[in-house]
């Protein structure tokens, strides 16, 4: 199906309330309720289409998963996966990443993943790549302490820019990758965009950098 000028997509996510929120703030410390088993919450802020998202909710049943994507267009690409899998483990919210303290308690999320991050290359544009600093503080007030930010992209400018950010934020950066898919990296999951960017001979950059409270900024 076309992700473009989907006829009553709105209506569709309504339609589905078990599977996607449109305002999760009715769950705020409470998204375990959601989810059939109590057991550790990532988070996947810009899940565009939703193929790494599903693809870890099937690899990982012991993970409770939430795709966070501010587009109806995509996020209903996603539900629509979602309706075919029905995974007990996988949630939807179609929010700005930005408002994630408005539908997350303090040390509800265990992990966050970012992948393939718009790269807003225009200086003026900084404050809205979601390395910046005021997206790590959203991250970092719902996730638990010492929890672990795990980044890939295309992008050789934002990437860049990721790490000093993460760096000047006061994260510890676990690990590095320069070519994700000529490393020793076991259990890569591919995103759309991901397929997309490699065919094309690109590399992929990866990182994993742990929060560690705002007593180290
Ligand atoms: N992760 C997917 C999509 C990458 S495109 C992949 O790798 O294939 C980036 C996605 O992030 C877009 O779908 C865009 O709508 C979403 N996005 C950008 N800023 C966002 C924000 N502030 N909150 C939620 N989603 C955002």
């Amino acid at each position: 199906m076309r992700l473009r000028n989907k006829p009553g997509a709105k209506e569709t996510i309504l339609s589905y309330p078990e599977y996607i929120l449109t305002d999760g703030s009715d769950f705020k410390g409470k998204w375990q309720e959601r989810f059939s088993k109590v057991q550790p919450i990532h988070i996947e802020v810009g899940s565009g289409k939703g193929q790494f998202i599903v693809e870890m909710a099937k690899a990982h049943p012991d993970i409770n998963y939430i795709g966070i994507e501010m587009q109806t267009n995509a996020i209903i690409s996603i539900l629509e996966k979602q309706l075919i899998e029905t995974l007990p483990n996988l949630q939807l919210l179609l929010v700005d990443g930005a408002d994630l303290t408005d539908y997350f308690a303090d040390g509800e999320v265990d992990q966050v993943y970012l992948n393939f991050s718009d790269p807003w290359p225009k200086t003026r544009h900084e404050k809205r790549r979601l390395t910046f600093e005021s997206f790590l503080a959203t991250y970092e007030a719902i996730a638990k302490p010492k929890a672990e930010l795990h980044f890939k992209t295309d992008n050789q400018g934002l990437f860049e820019y990721s790490l000093a950010s993460v760096t000047w934020y006061g994260m510890t950066i676990k690990k590095v990758w320069l070519d994700l898919h000529n490393s020793n990296y076991e259990g890569n999951i591919m995103t759309e965009y991901e397929e997309k960017f490699s065919s094309k001979g690109q590399p992929i950059y990866r990182l994993e950098a742990i929060f560690n409270g705002k007593e180290a900024v």
